[in-house]
């Protein structure tokens, strides 16, 4: 069995995302509870949440190799809401979320956000930037009125915060590379994706791939190379034939696991809240579109 290592649906339509692993029962879930947000009034905007100051999850390195790890985002305007709306008419996730991006990240470090560099941005400082965006533009609330708790069917009039979405950081910048022991002695040298590999997964999953050739394309590109038992190295970044006839089953589920637990930036998917009335902890894994009523 393949790990299982999907599906958020962070556009709410059916689209897919490879890094997040919240088990289909989870995502059921909050799909039941996402449907009781349609049509909910806007969050009021705070005057003050104009643009902000962000210190990124993972940070990225510059042309002089000097690590960057903070950013600005902006309040989406009208115009922006127009692009947004656009990009989302072509029912492609990359396109979208790109947009997303290049409207609400006004710097990066004391550069320009050009799309280019929002490309190579660790997949966590990505959706950390999305969060701050949101943040930015509607405030810091997240209400979910008359959620259906799944435990007792009662209904329960939800107020979270974006601070209650869990958020790991990388601690040392080196981190974003990691080693994953895999059986008979081999090591695979891996590396966290990033957005070009967001980008990629995403068109592959708009065209009906499966979850494993997806995973194939995620562990292609992220796994640089293997250090075999007696020491020698064998390259593998960019050569699928590597991780798809040359790795095991269980070997390929070591790496996603791996990729997974150490993904920094916030979980969307372990956002939870304790149901009073039964006292059970019902999972609330939210959507970009949650986030964005309406976009
Ligand atoms: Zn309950």
């Amino acid at each position: 069995m393949e790990t299982e290592t999907v599906t958020a649906d962070p556009f709410g339509d059916g689209w897919v995302n490879p890094m997040n692993n919240p088990g289909a029962a989870n995502a059921a879930i909050g799909q039941a509870l996402a449907t009781a947000t349609a049509g909910s009034p806007m969050p009021d905007i705070p005057a003050h949440h104009t643009s902000g100051h962000v210190d990124l999850v993972g940070g990225f390195f510059d042309g002089e190799g000097q690590l960057v790890r903070h950013a600005t985002v902006r309040e989406l305007t009208g115009e922006h809401e127009e692009r947004i709306a656009k990009a989302r008419q072509s029912r492609n996730s990359a396109r979208m979320l790109a947009t997303l991006l290049e409207c609400g990240v006004e710097r990066l470090g004391d550069q320009e956000a050009t799309p280019k560099l929002l490309r190579k941005l660790l997949i966590g400082d990505r959706d950390q930037l999305i969060l701050e965006i949101r943040r930015a533009t509607y405030g810091n609330e997240l209400e979910f009125p008359a959620a259906e708790c799944p435990h007792c069917n009662g209904k329960v009039d939800l107020e979270l915060t974006l601070d209650d979405i869990p958020t790991r950081h990388l601690d040392t910048p080196e981190d974003r590379n990691f080693t994953v022991p895999l059986r008979r002695g081999r090591v695979a040298n891996v590396r966290l994706p990033i957005g070009e590999d967001q980008e990629a997964l995403l068109e592959l999953s708009g065209n009906n791939a499966s979850l494993a050739e997806q995973n194939t394309l995620l562990l292609s590109r992220t796994v640089k190379s293997f250090t075999e038992p007696d020491g020698s190295e064998t390259q593998a970044a960019g050569i699928p034939a590597m991780v798809r006839e040359r790795l095991s089953m269980p070997d390929r589920a070591a790496i996603l696991k791996a990729l997974n637990d150490r993904r920094p930036g916030p979980r969307y998917d372990e956002l939870s809240f304790t149901h009073d009335a039964c006292g059970e902890e019902v999972e609330l894994p939210v959507t970009v579109s949650d986030l964005f009523l309406g976009l």
